[in-house]
């Protein structure tokens, strides 16, 4: 077994990683600093990220609006956000030649549409800074050192060569978690005295096998409100969400049901992704407001012989309209002067206060996130060292931080990894 000293050494070559390291490097000229990266290729989670386009960042620019977009760490990430935001990420890019550009609901990407040219540009700006990569080389174990043992040197590792299986011993001064969600290294931090939050999946779809939805996959409402409810049918404390909505072949998706995810993930999973939902097609007109709607419809006169299942309101989709309706029990024969009460506060429930179950999770191709990881009180938010091991620091999705879909978690790990990268050896 051979051994060998490195100023800092990063464990992960992800996006965080990266940031860490090349800043690191920058500051440091002739620092030795190493990433090592397990798998065969360096940034392969950034390479298929946002349908491999790449979603890097969110145009949103004032750190007090960015981290409500958090549904775990939005306190923690107020700081950090004040010294490297979106612009700043923005800048970082741009300065080395990548153009970006911002899609109409604030989503960022390379303006090629490809994430290659993202992770190009981060692993020439690490090679030009003198980064070393290590690829297919697993840490599989961390000691910390003692002072009074080396003084320059806090950890030692061994490393095993994936190929070959050999191990190998190394020394460093001071050491970054940059694992992402990997289960193996949140023990290797749990070994190191960490808390680790149990990771559970966020930002995923919820399967409805409902016969209202059926046959309307793809059909979309611009603006709904979702609610989790509790078993017995009353309102959950979490937060209700808003935004489009979408109909899959499965269930719900779309922008309001991916917020709910992310916002209730640790609930919904403790409910076995089993739950009850409130949908409010009509949001935010409140159910008062679409009941006052129809009364005033059905009791103008020359709307008395119209069919209410073949005239939609409210510029619904007409087969979703058709469709809540029909649930409500309004014929196709019938006239709007024939509606009852009944079938009024009925079509009422269904168009701003339908009740559906969800009965479990679907995926979230473009995006895959967990939450969970290291506990947040462990980490000392300014240059993201660990509070209970000195020359310990953690960046990106190994701490139990996780945004919505929209370019808010490669913030999260462009943040970290920078704060990280200016305080790894100094
Ligand atoms: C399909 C998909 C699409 C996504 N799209 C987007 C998007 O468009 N926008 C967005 O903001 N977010 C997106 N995300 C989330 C985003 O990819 C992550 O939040 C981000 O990659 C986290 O960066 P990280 O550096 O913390 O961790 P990771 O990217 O997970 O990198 C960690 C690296 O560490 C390595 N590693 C782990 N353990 C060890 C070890 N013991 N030794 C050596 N190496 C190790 C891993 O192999 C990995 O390469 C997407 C995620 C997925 C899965």
């Amino acid at each position: 077994m051979t051994s060998s000293f490195w100023n800092t050494i990063i464990l992960g070559g992800g996006p965080a990683g990266f940031f860490a390291a090349i800043r690191a490097a920058e500051q440091n000229p002739g620092a030795r600093v190493l990433i090592l990266e397990k798998a065969r290729r360096p940034l392969g989670k950034l390479l298929i990220s946002g349908g491999g386009r790449c979603n890097l960042t969110h145009a949103c620019f004032e750190p007090a609006q960015l981290v409500h977009n958090y549904p775990r760490g939005a306190a923690a990430l107020r700081g950090p956000f004040s010294r490297f935001q979106p612009a700043d990420t923005v800048r970082w890019f741009e300065t080395r030649g990548i153009q970006l550009k911002t899609e109409e609901d604030g989503r960022m990407f390379p303006l090629t549409d490809n994430a290659l040219t993202i992770a190009t540009c981060l692993e020439e700006a690490a090679q030009q800074a003198g980064v070393a990569l290590w690829t297919q080389v697993t840490a599989l174990a961390v000691e910390s050192v003692s002072a009074a043992e080396a003084p320059t040197t806090r950890f030692r590792l061994t490393v095993q060569k994936n190929e070959s299986g050999l191990e190998e011993t190394l020394l460093a001064g001071s050491l970054l978690f940059a694992t992402g969600s990997d289960a193996n290294s949140q023990a290797l931090l749990a070994g190191l005295g960490h808390t680790i939050e149990p990771h559970v999946p966020s930002l995923f779809t919820f399967n409805i096998p409902d016969p209202r939805l059926e046959g309307l996959a793809g059909l979309s409402v611009p603006q709904a409100q979702l609610r989790l409810l509790e078993a017995d049918g009353t309102k959950s404390e979490i937060t209700p969400q808003t935004g489009p909505l979408l109909i899959t072949h499965w269930g719900l998706s779309g922008p309001a049901t991916l917020r709910l995810s992310a916002w209730g993930a640790r609930w919904l999973h403790e409910k076995q992704y089993r739950a009850g939902l409130l949908v409010n097609w009509l949001h935010p007109l409140t159910p008062e407001k679409v009941l006052e709607t129809l009364q005033n419809y059905k009791n103008t006169p020359a709307n008395n012989r119209k069919k209410p299942g073949a005239h939609p309101l409210f510029e619904l989709s007409a087969r979703l309209w058709k469709r809540l309706t029909e649930t409500a029990g309004i014929s196709e024969t019938q006239n709007w002067a024939d509606v009852s009460n009944l079938e009024m506060r009925r079509l009422t429930e269904e168009l701003s206060a339908g009740r559906y179950q969800i009965n479990g999770k679907g995926q979230f191709k473009d995006e895959f996130v967990t939450c969970g990881g290291v506990r947040l009180d462990e980490v000392e938010f300014k240059t993201m060292q660990s509070k209970l091991v000195p020359g310990l620091f953690l960046a990106g999705e190994v701490l139990d931080i996780d945004g919505l879909t929209g370019g808010f978690n490669f913030q999260n790990a462009w943040t970290s990894g920078w704060l990280a990268g200016g305080a790894l050896l100094s």
